[in-house]
């Protein structure tokens, strides 16, 4: 029988799942990118999200497989930077719930673990997950299982073809089917907002 991982936010008012076929299509990465830090520390959530090594814990899997039970129309994008990662949180409690690219054109989708409620469902997942961007990592780094952006975009790409070929991509409900836009318009965070944050 197929697993799900289950998420919620901090209130209750978004939750869904995310279906996990055996064997399970994803990776555990904890990224300690500046932006994914930054991201959580601008929803209020770096105690209760962030390790202690300022990392963000993340499950890489396919977007299809994502679905809402309450609260999707309650989700906000918005983007840290120029690049073309798009941050994802439930604006009722700001959540930090996903990251993704900018349109479902590459549809590349990832979980903050924090906001998920039995990631023990992802079993060795976890045991084998890696840290990326350890540079921009708070504290000792030597014990951490590193990878870099390019061996994780080589793992990815298998599941972002996958959603393209199959066409199970226009099944994310965080994208427009036919335009492969986000639901909700994102929000560009000015310079100075993050310059600002405590
Ligand atoms: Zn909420
Ligand atoms: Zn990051």
């Amino acid at each position: 029988m197929a697993d799900s991982l289950h998420f919620a936010c901090g209130c209750g008012e978004v939750s869904g799942t995310v279906a996990l076929p055996a064997p399970i299509d994803g990776e555990c990465v904890v990224c300690h990118c500046s932006d994914c830090r930054d991201f959580v520390r601008l929803c209020g959530k770096a105690d209760s999200m962030l390790d202690n090594q300022g990392g963000l814990a993340l499950f890489n899997f396919r977007g299809s497989r994502l679905t809402f039970q309450r609260g999707r129309e309650r989700m906000a994008s918005l983007h840290m930077t120029e690049k073309p990662v798009l941050r994802w949180l439930a604006s009722c409690c700001a959540t930090p719930l996903f990251n993704s690219y900018a349109n479902n054109r590459i549809p590349f989708l990832d979980i903050c673990l924090a906001a998920t409620r039995n990631p023990e469902v992802l079993g060795p997942l976890r045991a084998r997950e890696r840290h990326l961007f350890t540079q921009s990592a708070l504290g000792d780094t030597r014990d951490l299982a590193k990878t870099s952006p390019l061996s994780l975009a080589l793992r990815t790409t298998p599941r972002v073809l996958k959603e393209v070929l199959t066409g199970a991509r226009r099944r994310n409900p965080l994208f427009d089917p036919a335009t492969h836009q986000p639901i909700a318009a994102p929000r560009r965070v000015p310079r100075a907002e993050r310059a600002a944050l405590p």
